[in-house]
Order: C-alpha cells, then structure tokens, then sequence
C-alpha cells in the first residue's frame, strides 16, 4: 500500500425511490414510466446498449406493440418520439400451409377495423427502440441510466433495499425492479423457482425486402416446426417494401440454415413464405433465438417485483412478449401511483402478484399451446389445425374475441 492510499473509504448509498435493474426494453420504459411519474429512478445495465442495427451484438428483433401497449407509451411521453418509425398493423393473417407438398389450405384474415378504428398495433425494430428511449431517459430529470453495471446483491430490508453494484457502488431503494432478463441473477438470488418448458425449436431472425407491398398486413404461416411470421416493417429510403422475418423452426434445421449463403437462405425463406410476397431479399444480420417458456413461481420478493422476462419468457407468437412486459409495468406504475408512500411495500407488491399471477400464467399456457400446435407434423394434428383456424375464422363473435384477447384484456 502506498503511504497517501489508505483503505477505500466506505461512502454512504446513494437513495433513490426505484431501481430497475437491466436496460433491456422492459427496463428503459419502466424507468421512463416511473421516472415521469415523479419517482427518482435509476437503471443499470452491465451490458452497454447497442443502438447501430449494423453493429455486432444488435438486436435486430422487432416488437409490435399492441394498442393498450402503445397506450402506455403515449401515457409516459414516448410515443410521440416512436411514433414516426412504427409501421401499423392493420390486419393479422394466419395461414394453414400443412398439406402434404405444403400447400396453402386454409387462410384466415383478422381486420383490426372489425373491432376498432385504430390498428392493432405498431411494429418497431428493437435496436431503434433502445436508440430513441435512451434519448427520451435524457430529457427526464429523473431519470438516469448507468450501464456498465449490473447488480451484483441485494438485501431487502423493512424499510427499503440495499443494493450493491458490480463496481463496488451502493444504492437504497423503496422499490427494486427486477427487468434483468430470462435468467435474472435478482429472480436467482431471491430464491425464486422458474419453470422452464423446451421445444428444441430456434428462431431465425433478419429483415427483408419484398416486390410486393405487404399493405400493413402481419403474415403467420403454419406448416410444422413452428410458424413463419413476415411482420410489416416501413418502406426503406430506396422505396423498397420490407418486413421484419421471425421464422421459427426445429433446431438442427436452423443450425443448417444459418449456415447458408443469404441468397441460399433467402431462397428457402421465400419457399417457406409461399412466394406470398415476392421472392424475399436478406438485408442485413441474421440472428438465432432459441425458443423456451419460462414462468417464476412468484412475481415479488421482498421490496422487489418481476418485470418482463424475469417474470415470463414465451415463444414469439402473437406478439406477445414485450406486450405482457408492459403490461407489467403498466400495473406496477398504476399501483405506485394510487399511493406512492406505500412504494415497494409489502402490500402494494401482495397486489401486483394478485393482479399480474394468474393472468400471466394463463397466457403463457395459451401461447405454449399455440407453439405446439404449430409445430404439429402429424397429420391428423395439421388437419386438427386447419379446422380450428376455419371455425375462428367463419364464426364471428368467436373470430372478434380471439382478436380482443390478442390485443389486450387478458395481457392488461
Ligand atoms: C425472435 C423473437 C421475436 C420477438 N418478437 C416480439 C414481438 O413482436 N412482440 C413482443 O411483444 N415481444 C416479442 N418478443 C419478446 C421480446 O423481444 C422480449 O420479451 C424482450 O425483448 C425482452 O426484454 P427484457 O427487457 O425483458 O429482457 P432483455 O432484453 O434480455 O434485457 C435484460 C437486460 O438485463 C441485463 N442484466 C442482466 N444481468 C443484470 C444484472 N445483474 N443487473 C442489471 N442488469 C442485468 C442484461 O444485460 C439485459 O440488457 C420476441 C422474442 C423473440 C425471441
């Protein structure tokens, strides 16, 4: 030790009223939320955030976020920055493809006007979203985002949360939220139990262009190993239609796929398309998924709340995922605002593990459900199939209950 450096000084924590913990896009919009909502909130991340679609590492996914979604958005101030880049979805096609030679049998249309004036919902690339929250965060006062550092222990206490950082950093907290991902050290370190279904199904992951225009239409094709999904994207600056491709598949498949050279890939993606929009073009990275189903036993630890895929992981199908998370976030924020001196408290988090519990286990089944159904390869499964698409679709009021309940109820 050299004379002038004695032991580092033990400084007192820093206070805040909410931590969230991880800046993924569950993260960023629940410290927006909160931080808007007059709380001081701070959000850390060990990972920096890359917002450069181009740069390695980018998350090229894109989210479609239904309307009670995009509400909450306009709710806490980001909508309007997100709004220029979103690309609405007017209609939701399902497409049976699971006769013998993969022909198309059967194809059901869901026109958000049935039910609605506005559209389902708007979809957004994930990398964007990251680049334009990052920017809101900026104009809060309240809020701040540090990345670089994870949180590496956290002690509840009655009061509040003591919650140590990897860099050494302390902070007190009323409120902990955990949005730390599909593994959450938090969810671990709580002692809370996940249940984790596979399928030994990937998703592939990239954008394309397209001759045709998709005309705001979100595209899902079912033959087997998992549905095929073309999500509208905006027109490029060159004018080209594009969409956002999620293509999910039986693992060895995609390993081999992955492989391929794009025009390779790109010709097995318009064959699994069926041509519906044109031959497909790969723009840029390809990224692989796998596909799990994860659920936490409990939503709550001690001064701390699951948010996101802490909480609940599923397949993307739907649109779902990031969907559910904002509803997450929607609850925990209308119950801090109805009495924010009981902020992280134990009966305000016995109330978000109340309101959020059942539902989101009962979507999670649902959709594991949709995801083996979809993989079915047997026959008489794939003819099972193709009759509950006709029955929702030739049945109204069953049809206009199926599309309420993607968009929103049982979510929020
Ligand atoms: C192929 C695919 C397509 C999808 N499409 C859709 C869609 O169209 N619509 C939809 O609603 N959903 C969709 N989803 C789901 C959605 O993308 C995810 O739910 C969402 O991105 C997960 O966000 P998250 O913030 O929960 O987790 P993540 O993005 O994983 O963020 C977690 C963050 O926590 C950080 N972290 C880890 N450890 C710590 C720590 N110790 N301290 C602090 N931070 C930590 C990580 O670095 C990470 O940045 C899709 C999913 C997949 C796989």
């Amino acid at each position: 030790m050299s004379p002038d450096t004695g032991p580092t000084p033990i400084t007192a924590p820093e206070t805040v009223d909410v931590l969230v913990a991880g800046g993924g896009i569950a993260g960023l919009v629940a410290t927006a939320a909160f931080a808007a909502s007059g709380f001081r909130t701070l959000c850390v991340d060990p990972a920096p955030p890359i917002t450069d679609e181009m740069a390695p590492g980018a998350d090229i996914r894109t989210t479609a976020f239904m309307q009670p979604s995009q509400a909450l958005l306009e709710r806490i101030g980001l909508w309007s920055r997100l709004d220029p880049h979103a690309a609405p979805l007017q209609i939701m096609r399902i497409v049976e493809a699971g006769g013998r030679q993969g022909e198309v049998r059967e194809i059901a249309d869901f026109n958000a006007a049935e039910i609605s004036d506005r559209p389902f919902g708007w979809n957004l690339p994930n990398w964007l979203l990251r680049r334009e929250i990052l920017a809101h965060l900026a104009t809060l006062p309240l809020a701040e985002f540090r990345p670089g550092i994870g949180v590496a222990d956290i002690l509840p206490r009655t009061r509040e949360a003591l919650v140590t950082f990897s860099d050494g950093g302390r902070v007190k907290a009323d409120l902990v939220i955990a949005a730390d991902g599909r593994d959450s050290p938090i969810r671990a370190r709580l002692g809370i139990a996940a249940t984790t279904w596979r399928y030994g199904q990937k998703a592939l992951v990239f954008s394309a262009t397209h001759p045709r225009p998709h005309g705001n239409v979100s595209t899902e094709i079912h033959r087997s190993g998992g549905p095929f999904t073309l999500v509208p994207l905006p027109d490029g600056e060159d004018g080209r239609h594009r969409s956002a491709i999620v293509w999910m598949d039986r693992g060895p498949e995609q390993r081999r796929r992955v492989m391929l050279a794009p025009e390779a890939l790109a010709k097995e993606a318009t064959e699994r398309s069926g041509g519906l929009l044109g031959p497909l073009t790969i723009e840029g990275p390809i990224a692989v998924w796998p596909i799990i189903t994860r659920f936490a036993h409990r939503l709550t630890g001690p001064r701390t709340a699951l948010v996101a895929e802490a909480a609940h992981v599923v397949p993307p199908i739907g649109a779902q995922g990031l969907n559910l998370s904002l509803a997450d976030i929607a609850a925990l924020l209308d119950l801090a605002e109805a009495d924010a001196a009981a902020l992280g408290s134990a009966p305000m988090l016995a109330a978000y593990e109340r309101k959020r519990k059942w539902l989101v286990r009962t979507r999670v089944q649902g959709i594991d459900m949709l995801n083996r159904t979809s993989i079915a390869g047997a026959p008489l499964l794939r003819d099972l199939r193709r009759i509950g698409i006709r029955l929702i679709r030739d049945i109204p009021p069953l049809r206009r209950r199926l599309m309420h309940a993607g968009m929103g109820p049982g979510l929020f």
